[in-house]
């Protein structure tokens, strides 16, 4: 099923296979960035409004459960604009947690409505936030991200803090980088020093990869892209696809372990059920695999996860 809320799922290269929610269902955003993969902004705005109601996307989830799916490894609030303008968000969040109680919910943001301390209230019941910051400098974030005048850049830099200082999820840090835009030694020291300040959970520096909404726009070479994620302490671009089924190496027990984890996070109890082998041998294997710095717990609803290092 795909509606005009609830799409997916599909298998994201940061969070596995994750099932969308589009809490807008239109392209709307406060932003206009010269890449953006869902083409130009047709409304920008920075007034949050309710979009579509909880309830009706909540129906939509719903029926997608009903229909008897594979739970997904994350459910993901993003979509064609920036989720955040949607003032029904917290209750969505809440409402995918009841459905799928196991299932960590996301949410991917510009980060432009941080400075709003009712939108860090409403994310407060996801379990990550991944918020994008592509340039502290003032002349390339007009000229990449576009957004709408209201928005001050120094706004959003201290409403991405606010969000670090209050929030108990993860923050997944995204910066996306554009050949001749914010590839500059004035950005890369600006965005150092900030990441030193945010500290978020892991990470990301990216560039283009899919067509970008104007022409302008062209992805950074790798060896900027590389320099980059040397300096901001970027995470390895993980590798979802495929690596189980080419692993070839069945009766490697640490092997099949991080390749299943590297989809979903589980706990002992749930792997040792899938893989049909003793509860002691998981924890063992487990244990082998935290002490070798390959996999890290994550504590949620009173249950111990296991999940790859580079999610962080
Ligand atoms: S913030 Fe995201 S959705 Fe909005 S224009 Fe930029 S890339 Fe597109």
């Amino acid at each position: 099923m795909s509606g005009r809320y609830v799409f997916g799922p599909v298998l994201s290269g940061r969070l596995g296979r994750s099932l969308g929610i589009d809490p807008i269902g239109a392209r709307v955003c406060s932003f206009d960035c010269l890449y953006c993969e869902a083409g130009a902004t047709l409304s920008l705005t920075a007034t949050r409004r309710a979009f579509a109601p909880a309830a009706r996307i909540l129906d939509e989830l719903t029926r997608w459960k009903d229909e008897g799916h594979e739970p997904p490894d994350v459910v993901t609030l993003g979509g064609l604009g920036e989720p955040t303008l949607s003032t029904e968000i917290a209750a969505v969040i809440a409402g995918a947690k009841e459905l799928f109680p196991v299932v960590p919910v996301a949410v991917l943001t510009n980060a432009s409505l941080l400075a709003d301390p009712a939108v860090r209230a409403d994310l407060a019941g996801a379990d990550m936030v991944l918020p994008s910051m592509d340039t502290l400098v003032e002349a390339e974030y007009r000229r990449l991200n576009r957004p709408d005048p209201a928005l001050a850049l120094n706004a959003i830099r201290g409403g991405l803090l606010a969000l670090r200082a209050e929030y108990r999820g993860l923050i997944f840090l995204e910066i996306l980088l554009l050949a001749g835009v914010n590839d500059t030694e004035t950005n890369l020291t600006a965005l150092t020093d900030f990441v030193a300040e945010l500290k978020p959970d892991r990470v990301d520096v990216v560039t283009m990869t899919r067509p970008g909404a104007y022409g302008e726009a062209a992805p950074v070479s790798g060896a900027t892209l590389a320099r980059f994620r040397h300096a901001l302490g970027g995470a390895e671009p993980p590798h979802h696809a495929g690596s189980e089924a080419s692993s070839g190496d069945d009766g490697d027990l640490a092997r099949q372990l991080e390749s299943s984890l590297a989809r979903r996070p589980q706990t002992a109890a749930a792997l040792a059920k899938g893989f049909g082998c003793a509860p002691d041998a998981i924890e063992t294997a487990l244990a082998r695999l935290v002490e070798d710095d390959r996999l890290r717990r994550h504590d949620m609803g009173g249950e111990t996860f296991y999940l790859p290092v580079w999610r962080r």
